[in-house]
């Protein structure tokens, strides 16, 4: 009870902070912290579950993208990652009697989501992470809780007239090792080039300095890559392929992925989810909320 306290003053002082005015990119990280986050006073749920041991806890460790602006991104002052993953995390979290300061955050880049989860390093992931098949082997996905597709991110006024993914043949292009839109420029595009990182900020770099004529990856990550890079690159807006969301979590656990879809739905209900976007990737982007996928209880 008094975390919850504790973090209710902290949003109120994020308000005031906000209506005090600032620096504009101050602001915006005020924004991204404050989450509306209800955390519940009491929590009951049935012994021996996750949820039961989690709330019992009164933490948990969530693994998400430390260098990805709207979704996850580390922020240096907190040394905490914000963005609409990091609120996504923080409204399951809340259902677990959890407040967003207990949450211990850690980077999970695209090629460790499944041997952290496997491993117990971490009691979900929530990090810009498509559900498919080959990771269902693996892992389990509650969600989705978002849609985004594949696309392409080219230097501004694209000197190389990259339209689509057809054109990459012949040209360097950069993704991330572990990653949908890599297994897909494999596959489907051999004719390009891949050069592949640890994570997309250094595929950014890489385009920024010339090494690459072109990053691909999900739109929403290249959307935030576009709005922090000073007008030096764009996007090609020409998504190929859809990317669902989901919630990593361990295999098996029913009960776990039953309680975040539950939680999911509750958010969309309630507004939760899309002052969530709103917030983060929608402030990054100046899109407005979509409508919510429905969640896959499969
Ligand atoms: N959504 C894709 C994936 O899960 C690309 C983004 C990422 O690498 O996190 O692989």
């Amino acid at each position: 009870m008094r975390t919850t306290r504790y973090a209710a003053s902290l949003a109120a002082l994020g308000l005031m902070l906000a209506a005090c005015g600032g620096s504009e990119a101050g602001n915006q990280a005020e924004d991204a912290a404050d989450s509306n986050v209800e955390v519940q006073e009491e929590v009951d749920f049935e012994a021996g579950t996750t949820m039961a041991e989690l709330a019992e806890a009164g933490s948990m460790t969530v693994g998400t993208k430390f260098d990805q602006p709207g979704f996850g991104l580390l922020n240096p002052n907190t040394e905490t990652p914000e963005g609409f993953d990091v609120e996504i995390a923080k409204l399951i979290a809340a259902e677990l009697g959890i407040a967003p300061e207990d949450i211990e955050w850690t980077e999970t880049v695209s090629a460790n989501r499944e041997p952290f989860l496997q491993n117990g390093q971490v009691d979900m992931v929530v990090a810009t992470y498509t559900i498919n098949d080959a990771r269902k082997e693996l892992i389990d996905f509650a969600g989705p809780y978002y849609e985004a597709g594949q696309d392409i991110m080219v230097a501004a006024g694209n000197p190389e007239g990259i339209e689509g993914p057809e054109d990459l043949a012949g040209k360097n292009v950069c993704s991330v090792e572990g990653s949908t839109p890599a297994q897909n420029i494999r596959d489907n595009y051999p004719e390009a080039t891949l050069t592949l990182f640890d994570v997309y900020s250094k595929c950014a770099d890489a385009l920024a300095n010339g090494q690459v004529d072109a990053v691909t990856t999900d739109n929403v990550i290249l959307t935030g890559l576009v709005a922090g890079s000073d007008g030096a690159f764009e996007l090609v807006g020409n998504p190929f392929t859809e990317e669902p969301y989901g919630i990593g979590v361990p295999k098996g656990d029913d009960e776990f992925r039953a309680f975040i879809n539950d939680t999911l739905e509750e958010a969309y209900e309630s507004g939760a989810w899309a002052d969530a976007w709103d917030r983060t990737a929608g402030a990054i982007s100046g899109q407005e909320a979509p409508e919510p996928p429905a969640v896959d209880r499969y």
